[in-house]
This record gives structure tokens, C-alpha cells and sequence, in this order.
């Protein structure tokens, strides 16, 4: 696949001396003519020594690290199937991937690699000296012809609503995905911007990082990447780098916009901060503008079904849109349907966003009935969220269908309520779910955690809410827990917290 490499030609010839990426646990960095250079070779390794071609599947359990980001490309530009995990998952997680993928090959660290069966053509430790030969021993190119409806990668979706769905993405997904990247580039604000650099706080396997990866060597950016995520390693890394860009989960933005340890850090480099994956609410981006006013906050809107893009923030002055993730990339095409009947609903009204166009996805790999019923015959993707478009093309996301609260004849969407209780000065974080009850079949419930020396009571919640919202909106239902359990692309995990309700019953208040 020559659009990987000829992606790293024209960054490395016009970027040679540039940092393409720095690991930031060891400050090793590589500029862009090494970085392609290693791709290279490595590729040239891969299909001499281990005999990988095109349509293989190779599986990748790992943390962020240069390695990665060559083997990325490398596997791209040789046609085989990248099929990345979370290094943290569980052998059952792992063996229902591989069930999916079916790799021949496994790419792991000394520590990842116990977790992994054997393969066809063994597990690669890319911690090892051997990987490491085999970044440099042979700058050959190798020749593989591949198709741009091949499979490029199986990326898993985050398993929010349900088991985790092994996603077909084909290299026309990833061209025209690369084809938009000079469409939403920001415009600079300054006349003569500093060179991006990036810090990258999103896992690569998922599909946030994968699609971040892919934009940062297409637009020629410095990439830092942190080993294991933490947030002061984060607020240590803006500084020592100089960080000008940072893609997160809403989470981080909570957190930016709420901890005192941000104070600590000369964070005045930033310049952008890149939300998508979860409703970011209006309050929370507020409190963050007023404490980092120099900063913008743009919103990206997109998932694993479709290569993790479709909407995105285009330029500076759009971003005043509160609360929307943007306009539709050009290649796109979307609608907002009555999700019951399937008909086009007008801008401004609420339905299901459905989407068609050239990064949307092959289909869920070894699902078929789940492919079946995501796509319409049309061929457009159900997403499963509510929306709406405004006028300008606008899109707001409401929540995700699934997730509505069913109080007696209304639907109540736990993000608005979230977003509402996160501009409470006593609560650190927060999510509502639903809680059966008889007589209403759902009531909204919040889960509260309390900013340390707080002593908010549960009516005061309640109330809190109470104040804002129509009635049939209240929280009639609050527990206090020390943390809110939450996905590795920052996803608010609502299955677990409503499975602990059954198992421990508490009192209503
Ligand atoms: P699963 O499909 O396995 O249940 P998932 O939908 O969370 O998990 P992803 O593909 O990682 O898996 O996430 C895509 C979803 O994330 C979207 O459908 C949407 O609900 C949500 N999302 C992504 N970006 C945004 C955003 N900017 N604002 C609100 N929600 C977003
Ligand atoms: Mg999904």
C-alpha cells in the first residue's frame, strides 16, 4: 500500500530533520527521514524473515511507544491486518479478539507477551534487540500490491454498550480518511504558528489513537507519546515539551478545567485542546475556557465504525458554536432519522444520526447479524446516537440512544444531567443511570463523587438539579462512591455502575 509510504515520503523530504515522534518515558526521539527509513526496513524484515504478506492479521498488545508507531506503518504499507488490544485487557478479552482477527503473528513487550497464545509465525517482543536489528539492518523495499477494499486494520470499539465489536476498516477508509486531514486543519491564529507538537494522552489501539497517529504523519507533526498515561506525567510533559496540541477524552477536560496541581505547571505553550469519544458539556468547557483563556477547545465527533472521524470543529471562529462537534467532513454524507420509522427528520429536530461515505467501515468481522442491523439497505451506518443538525450543519449529540433513561412516557439523557452536575463546585465527577422502579420504570440515578473535605448530601443534589432542569428531568436517586469507573478512551462505564446497584441494594432517598 503505497499511500503509507508515500504519506512518509512527503513528510520526511519536506520534514527530514523534524521529530516525527518522542517517547517521552526515555526522551528517545526520531526525526522524520529515520522514522521512514526504519519503516522500511522493518517491513523489509517482516516479509523476508517471517514471510508476513498481504491479508495476514498480526495482533498488537502494547503501550504507546516508538515501536508502535513504525510497526503501524510498516504493517500498512505491507498490507497486513492491524489488529491492536489494550494492553491491560484480560486473557478472555484477548482470546474473543483473536477469535475475531484470526493473526498469525503477535507483536507484544517482554511484559504484554505471557498473555498471548502461540501463533503461526510466533510472537515478536519489540522491547528486543532483535526488533531493534531489524529497524535498521535493511534499507530494501519490498513490493506488495494491495487493494484499497483489502482490510487495513480490525480495531475493537470500545465495548460500552455491549461486548467489544472487531471493526473492518479498509485502506479506502484510511485514504479517504487522510484525504480530509488538509480540510479540517486548523487555521492558524498566529501569522507564523509554532511547529505543531502533540501529546498524546489517547491509547494507540483504540481507534482515537489510531486515527490521531495517522493525522499527526500526515500533516507532518511532532507527536509525544507517554508510555502509561498519568495526569501529572501529562501536565509535566506540556511543560518539557512545549506542547501545543493535546487530543482527550472529556474526562481530561474535567480535570484541567477542576485540580489545583494544574497550577503547579508552565502550561502556556498550549494552544489547542482536542475533545472527542464522550459529550463534553457546556459548563465544563466554560470552566476550562476561564481558567485557560488562551486555549481553544475544538470537538471532534466520530467512531470506530468510522474511522473515528465524520464531524469535526474546521476553523478557530467556528469552535463558538457551544456544545457542537462540528461540521461534516466533505467526503460524508449524513441524516438525521425517527429511528422507529427511518424517515429524514428537519434541521434542528432529534433523531438518529445515520452516516454514509468512504470512511465508514467494511462491517464487524465474524458478526454478520450485527452488520445486517447496523447498516440500512442504502448502505448508510445507524450510528446509534441522538442528534441534531442546525441550520449551518451544525451537529449537537444528545447522548446515545441506548443510554436514555426511560421515566414513565419521557426519555432523559444521562449526559445532559451529567454535564449539568458537573458545574457543582463540590463534585469531582459524576454519572447518572438508570434505576428500575415500579411505578415510573426508570428513574434517573447519580453516582456523586464528592471533591475531598465535602460534605454534599444527597438532597442537596437532587435539589441542585432540581432547580434546572423540567421535572420529569430530576435525579430522584443519588449514591456517593470514590470513582467513576471509566473505559481507556474515557468513556463512562454504565453497565458496571448499574450492575452494582443489583448487586447492592441502597436505600432510596
Ligand atoms: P461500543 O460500540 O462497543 O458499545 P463505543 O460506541 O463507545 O462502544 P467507540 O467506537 O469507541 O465505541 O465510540 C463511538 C461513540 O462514542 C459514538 O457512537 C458516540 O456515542 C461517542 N462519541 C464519540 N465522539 C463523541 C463526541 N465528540 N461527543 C459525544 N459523543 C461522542
Ligand atoms: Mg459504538
Amino acid at each position: 500500500s503505497e499511500y503509507a509510504i508515500s504519506l512518509l515520503r512527503s513528510s520526511s523530504l519536506s520534514l527530514e530533520n523534524t521529530i516525527s515522534f518522542i517517547d517521552s518515558s526515555t526522551d528517545s526521539r526520531l526525526s522524520y527521514s529515520d522514522f521512514i527509513k526504519q519503516v522500511e526496513s522493518l517491513s523489509f524484515s517482516l516479509h523476508n524473515r517471517f514471510g508476513l504478506k498481504t491479508g495476514d492479521s498480526a495482533f498488537i498488545l502494547s503501550p504507546p511507544s516508538l515501536q508502535i508507531s513504525i510497526l503501524y506503518f510498516s504493517l500498512l504499507s505491507l498490507g497486513v491486518i492491524i489488529s491492536p488490544a489494550n494492553p491491560i485487557s484480560t486473557i478472555p478479552e484477548i482470546s474473543r479478539q483473536i477469535s475475531l482477527s484470526k493473526p498469525v503473528i503477535g507483536f507484544a513487550t517482554n511484559v504484554t507477551s505471557s498473555k498471548l497464545p502461540s501463533f503461526l509465525h510466533g510472537t515478536i517482543l519489540i522491547d528486543s534487540d532483535d526488533f531493534k536489528s531489524m529497524l535498521t539492518i535493511q534499507p530494501g523495499r519490498v513490493n506488495v500490491r494491495v487493494n484499497q477494499t483489502d482490510t487495513a486494520a480490525i480495531l475493537y470499539s470500545s465495548g460500552t454498550t455491549g461486548k467489544v465489536k472487531g471493526v473492518e476498516l479498509s485502506h479506502r477508509n484510511i485514504i479517504a480518511l487522510t484525504a480530509g486531514f488538509d480540510k479540517v486543519r486548523m487555521e492558524p491564529v498566529e501569522e507564523n504558528p509554532p511547529h505543531p507538537i502533540a501529546l498524546f494522552t489517547i491509547p494507540l489501539f483504540h481507534v482515537f489513537g489510531f486515527f490521531m497517529t495517522i493525522r499527526a504523519v500526515a500533516l507532518g507533526e511532532t507527536v509525544v507519546l507517554m508510555e502509561r498515561f498519568d495526569f501529572v506525567g501529562m501536565l509535566k510533559a506540556i511543560e518539557t515539551y512545549k506542547v501545543t496540541y493535546v487530543p482527550v477524552s472529556p474526562p481530561l477536560v474535567v480535570a484541567m478545567a477542576k485540580l489545583d496541581v494544574v497550577e503547579k505547571f508552565d502550561l502556556s505553550s498550549l494552544t489547542v485542546v482536542g475533545c472527542g469519544g464522550a459529550p463534553l458539556g457546556k459548563e465544563v468547557s466554560e470552566k476550562f475556557l476561564s481558567r485557560f483563556p488562551n486555549v481553544q477547545i475544538t470537538q471532534g465527533y466520530g467512531m470506530t465504525e468510522t474511522t473515528g472521524g465524520s464531524y469535526e470543529d474546521v476553523r478557530a471562529e467556528e469552535t463558538k458554536k457551544h456544545g457542537s462537534v462540528g461540521r461534516l467532513s466533505e467526503n460524508m454524507e449524513a441524516k438525521i432519522v425517527d429511528p422507529d420509522t427511518g424517515e429524514a427528520l428537519p434541521p434542528g429536530q432529534r433523531g438518529e444520526l445515520w452516516l454514509r461515505g468512504p470512511i465508514v467501515m467494511k462491517g464487524y468481522v465474524g458478526d454478520n447479524e450485527a452488520t445486517v442491523a447496523t447498516f440500512d439497505s442504502e448502505g448508510w451506518l445507524k450510528t446509534g446516537d441522538l442528534c441534531y443538525i442546525d441550520n449551518d450543519g451544525f451537529l449537537y449529540i444528545v447522548d446515545r440512544l441506548k443510554e436514555l433513561i426511560k421515566y414513565k412516557a419521557y426519555q432523559v439523557p444521562p449526559a445532559e444531567l451529567e454535564q449539568l452536575l458537573q458545574s457543582h463546585p463540590e463534585i469531582a465527577d459524576v454519572a447518572v443511570v438508570p434505576y428500575p422502579d415500579e411505578e415510573a420504570g426508570q428513574i434517573p440515578m447519580a453516582f456523586v463523587v464528592r471533591k475531598p473535605g465535602s460534605n454534599l448530601s444527597g438532597t442537596e443534589v437532587m435539589d441542585f438539579v432540581a432547580k434546572q432542569v423540567a421535572p420529569y428531568k430530576k435525579i430522584r436517586r443519588v449514591a456517593f462512591i470514590s470513582s467513576i469507573p471509566k473505559s481507556a478512551a474515557g468513556k463512562i462505564l454504565r453497565r458496571e455502575l448499574i450492575d452494582s446497584i443489583q448487586s447492592t441494594p441502597s436505600s432510596k432517598l
